[in-house]
């Protein structure tokens, strides 16, 4: 499978990037992981067909996170002229808050007649799910946002690809993301204390721990990225928008 990032920040923007979302090409199609608010400008400049996109899996219900859904929905209404099924996949509560905020954002805009599906899936925690030919197991993790968070473990093409989501260290991590070819994982922070967020210190200090092949980081806060250099092991990545890795 392909992994492109489309976006690596933090619900800020720290760094000039757009916020999370990252497009994945594999046997089974093509699906998002998580869709901030600046998702389609992300998609755009990578050259990505929206159409393309069978399945969006989101992991909480934050707005860097999943708020790029009210903009996916008008411009399939409006530009891309959707006519492809389209599941997103999402911690139970999606439907009712992706409805609020598009409500409010652009009224009137859910009841626009489609012509295409739109189906919501929930997760049922640590039960793997399979959707468009992917299999995607929920870890719960820790990080309040109105709805269970998780982290996502993929299965596709033979591959495991782990995405922590956002998260304070919780032990759950270790089962998501062992043995995976790729663990994305959120690095709110450097070594500051960061309430629900992780930083590098904890990650370095529990890497062995969790198993993973490769380790690529996310969602960098500005001290995180004002001590980047300082990140150095053979096994970590820094994410970058754009940045595109076989896996
Ligand atoms: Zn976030
Ligand atoms: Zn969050």
């Amino acid at each position: 499978m392909k992994l492109t990032i489309i976006g690596s920040s933090d619900a800020f923007g720290s760094g000039g990037r757009l916020q999370t979302c990252f497009h994945v090409s594999s046997g089974a199609g093509e699906f998002l992981i998580d869709c901030g608010a600046t998702s389609l400008t992300g998609i755009f400049r990578q050259d990505i067909d929206t159409n393309n996109i069978s399945t969006i899996f989101i992991t909480h219900l934050h707005g860097d996170h999943f708020g790029g859904l009210v903009w996916w929905l008008i411009h399939a209404l409006h530009v891309a002229g959707r006519t492809r099924p389209l599941t997103v996949a999402g911690p139970k509560g999606l439907e009712e808050r992706f409805k609020v905020a598009a409500e409010a954002l652009f009224p009137g805009c859910t009841a626009t007649p489609r012509r295409f599906e739109l189906t919501f899936v929930s997760y049922e925690d640590f039960t793997p799910l399979t959707v468009g030919g992917v299999r995607v197991t929920p870890f719960v993790v820790s990080h309040p946002s109105g709805a269970t968070p998780y982290a996502l473990r993929f299965e596709v093409d033979g591959k495991v690809l782990t995405f922590s989501g956002d998260t304070e260290w919780v032990e759950t991590l270790i089962p998501a993301a062992n043995g995976a070819d790729l663990f994305i994982c959120e690095c709110f922070a450097f070594e500051a204390p960061a309430r629900y967020h992780l930083n590098w210190r904890i990650i370095e200090a529990n890497l062995d721990r969790l198993g993973a092949k490769s380790v690529m980081l996310t969602h960098l806060g500005p001290e995180a990225l004002a001590n980047r250099e300082a990140i150095r092991h053979p096994k970590v990545s820094i994410a970058e928008d754009g940045l595109q890795r076989e896996i």
